[in-house]
């Protein structure tokens, strides 16, 4: 069971016919879902593929919402979608991650809602920018718009991983501390791109105190135009928000966790202090290298000490990929440090 405000937004990633519209709304309508979803005009990556069915789809989505009394949602990306979705009075818009990236699009859309006050929730960027994300929000805010949503749907990179798209977790993090009064939507489906990864990453989204979560489905997933691999029927979805643990979102002030946060404090002053130590050490080597005349990397010597770093900390039950990127960025600030100290000059 979901938190009582929690938003469910739900339906196939692309209208395709008005059977499969209508099919999947009413499978949808059973659950009890905030937002049937669709995409019209699709983005997509090449030329080639299934572009969206166009301005036809409006009309099934509509007839959705006629018959089956569910608000509608689809993605926008130019003044004349924004148009048509407000002349066919959609109860919200999405505006896409592929178009969140280019501040030119997020103004034109912007422009086009002047005057208007229906629901806008902004992907994040293709690319782990969160500045990117969170100048578009402000766009639409600045637009007049009062109703306006992140989701995060996950960033792209370069090699293949577990995830369609990486999670990146910290960068919707940051977004709520930025922007704390704007409701964040978990798109699961976008970040897993695979059906069986859609709990887990759910489950996460929930308990990381998210506000809703927008979950592709369809009637016949096996058989979908797009992103057939992520898509669930409406049963499925029902069964998967079913089985989310919705656990306590009241702040914690308990002495038990209390005791420990405050222990935690503690460890992370040492902590601080341990790395000041450690830079004035590299200050050292720094003078040491600017006197000598020697380069800053020690090539061989930093790939010895990650490694010795990364076994002991294996052997004390450490992340090897938390201490590698720990290590990492102390040793770029340590780099940081000592072409400051390389490039001053003398009488500076
Ligand atoms: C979608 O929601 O179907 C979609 C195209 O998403 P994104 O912009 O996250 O790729
Ligand atoms: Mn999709």
């Amino acid at each position: 069971m979901l938190p009582a405000n929690s938003t469910i937004i739900s339906g196939p990633c692309s209208a395709e016919t008005r059977e499969q519209v209508l099919e999947t709304a009413r499978g949808l309508s059973n659950i009890g879902i905030d937002f049937f979803r669709a995409g019209i005009w699709k983005p997509r990556t090449r030329p080639g593929e299934f572009e969206g069915i166009g301005n036809e789809g409006i009309s099934w989505l509509c007839e959705a919402r006629e018959t089956y009394g569910l608000k509608i949602a689809t993605e926008v990306a130019k003044t004349e979608h924004v148009e048509l979705a407000l002349k066919n009075n959609f109860d919200m818009i999405w505006i896409g991650a592929r178009s969140t990236v280019n501040p030119f699009t997020v103004q034109e859309i912007a422009e086009s809602l002047m005057g208007t006050n229906i629901k806008v929730m902004v992907k994040n960027p293709v690319n782990p920018d969160l500045k990117l994300w969170v100048g578009a929000i402000e766009r639409i805010i600045k637009a007049g718009i009062t109703d306006v949503s992140a989701i995060h749907r996950g960033f792209s990179v370069y090699e293949k991983t577990l995830y369609r798209n990486d999670p990146n977790w910290q960068i919707p993090i940051d977004l709520r501390q930025e922007l704390p009064h704007i409701p964040l939507i978990c798109d699961p489906s976008h970040i897993g791109g695979r059906a069986h990864l859609l709990l887990p990453l759910a489950q996460k989204a929930m308990d990381l105190h998210y506000d809703g979560l927008m979950i592709e489905s369809h009637c016949d997933p096996k058989h979908a135009w797009t992103d057939a691999k992520q898509q669930i029927t409406p049963l499925e979805l029902k069964s998967l928000l079913n089985s989310l643990t919705i656990r306590n979102r009241a702040e914690i002030d308990e002495d038990v966790i209390l005791r420990l946060r405050d222990q935690i404090n503690q460890t992370d002053d040492q902590l601080i202090q341990l790395l000041r130590n450690r830079m004035r050490i590299s200050e050292e080597i720094g003078v040491f290298k600017k006197d000598k005349n020697h380069v800053i990397l020690q090539k061989n010597q930093w790939e010895e000490a990650l490694k010795r770093n990364v076994i002991n900390a294996r052997k004390v039950g450490l992340s090897e990929e938390f201490v590698t990127q720990l290590f990492k960025l102390i040793h770029q600030d340590s780099i940081r440090i000592q072409s400051e100290i390389l490039s001053k000059n003398e009488n500076d």
